[in-house]
């Protein structure tokens, strides 16, 4: 069958000349179907520029992006290409030494548009793949990854799990239900991040399971948790607090409002065997407001403010707002590690956020690390806006 061809305005073709993942539909001029009719969402489609020559390939959706591209050589999409790009992305993680690695055996195998497949994220925990599809037309094609995946890792991997009913639901009106795609054998439920245990629980946890975005910011804190009292907010499983407790720390305190994440983080202390560590199930502002802080280090890791760019400028109000009362309360000589996920909230506003929080705190304030997502989750390069997560480490005195 002959793939509907979608027409750009002219000029419109230079960001896609440039590699950018992304067609948004103000550019299309028109679409050429064999049949006269517009493509289904979800659908593989050419796109050419106004002189009819080839662009890319990418799947249709009703949205301000209309095509997400998934190659810019016109080429057969089929099991050999699934096969390619799953083995492009295993190879950068053997690169990374995450695929071989006896103390950290969980990791992103494939990051979206930073791997080169918009809409398609998997994550490795100790065995299994667990994927997420944020678009139908990854969904449709889930089949051929579960393949390709099975060829890549063999009999290494244990089972896969689709877990794309939440990422999907807004793009379809089917019923879509998580569950097991393929199963070798049984999964196993504890992995390995820098040799600190964590319970795994793909089918009830939030996203695919865990947070492994934060691997290499839980391993900075290592370094500033001996012997401190420590703080750990939106703590969802812990991750935070056991790093703390295993470098050393005095006490740690995990806030999280979600009664579900505080079990989980009360799972994983007692399988690492921790002791000196209390939970509170609580919004993290009222904590702070209700609490006399005496910590010398506190984690602010809150979940993306602002999801899109009309909850910016609110986004914005609440960083200043939870860094501030963070840095009116840290212990003079104590270190706040602060992040922001939020996409449309790039790395420079996010600090200029802090800076104007660091004004009213009205403390001496000095900045020790930048921080961002790990080499896992890479930014491909002709699409900036990939690069999502964003920290700072600060020093107050
Ligand atoms: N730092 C974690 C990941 C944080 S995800 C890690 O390393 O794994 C964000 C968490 O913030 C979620 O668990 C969510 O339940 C929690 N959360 C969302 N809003 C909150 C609020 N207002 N106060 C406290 N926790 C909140």
């Amino acid at each position: 069958m002959e793939l509907k061809s979608i027409v750009l305005n002219k000029g419109k073709e230079k960001s896609l000349e440039r590699k950018h993942p992304w067609l948004f539909s103000g550019a299309i001029n028109r679409i050429i179907s064999d049949t006269g009719e517009a493509p289904e969402i979800g659908e593989l489609v050419e796109i050419v520029d106004y002189k009819n020559n080839f662009l890319a390939l990418g799947y249709f959706s009703d949205g301000t992006i209309a095509v997400r591209i998934i190659s810019f050589k016109q080429i057969d999409i089929n099991q050999e290409f699934w096969d390619d790009k799953i083995q492009s992305a295993y190879k950068l993680r053997e690169v990374l030494g995450l695929t071989d690695n006896t103390s950290t055996n969980m990791y992103r195998l494939m990051h979206a548009e930073g791997d080169g497949v918009p809409g398609l994220i998997i994550d490795f925990y100790n065995g299994t793949a667990v994927i997420q599809a944020h678009s139908i037309g990854i969904y449709n094609v889930l089949d051929s990854i579960s393949k390709a995946l099975q060829q890549v890792y063999r009999d290494s991997l244990k089972a896969i799990y689709n877990k794309s009913a939440e990422s999907i639901a807004k793009h379809t009106t089917e019923e879509i239900e998580n569950d097991y795609i393929y199963k070798n054998s049984d999964p196993n439920l504890v992995g390995l991040e820098y040799d600190n245990q964590f319970n795994l629980d793909w089918i009830n946890g939030q996203k695919t399971g865990f947070f492994l975005d934060q691997r290499e910011s839980r391993k900075l804190i290592t370094n500033y948790s001996k012997n401190k009292k420590v703080l750990n907010t939106f703590c969802y499983s812990g991750g935070f607090s056991i790093y703390s407790l295993k470098a050393g720390a005095k006490e740690v305190h995990s806030v999280d409002s979600s009664q579900k994440a505080i079990d989980l983080t009360e799972e994983n202390i007692k399988l690492n065997g921790f002791k000196n560590h209390k939970s509170f199930t609580s919004d993290t502002l009222d904590y702070l407001k209700e609490n006399t802080i005496d910590y010398d280090l506190i984690i602010l890791d809150p979940p993306a403010y602002a999801k899109n760019q009309k909850s910016k400028h609110n986004a914005i109000q609440g960083y200043k707002r939870l860094n501030l009362m963070a840095l009116k309360q840290i212990k003079s000589g104590g270190v706040l590690f602060t992040f922001s996920c939020s996409q449309v909230i790039n790395r420079k506003l996010f600090y200029d956020t802090i800076v104007a929080a660091s004004i009213e705190a009205g403390r001496k304030i000095r900045v020790l690390h930048h921080l961002s997502q790990p080499a896992d989750h890479p930014v491909n390069i002709y699409h900036p806006e990939g690069e999502y997560l964003k920290g700072l480490v600060l020093y107050v005195e």
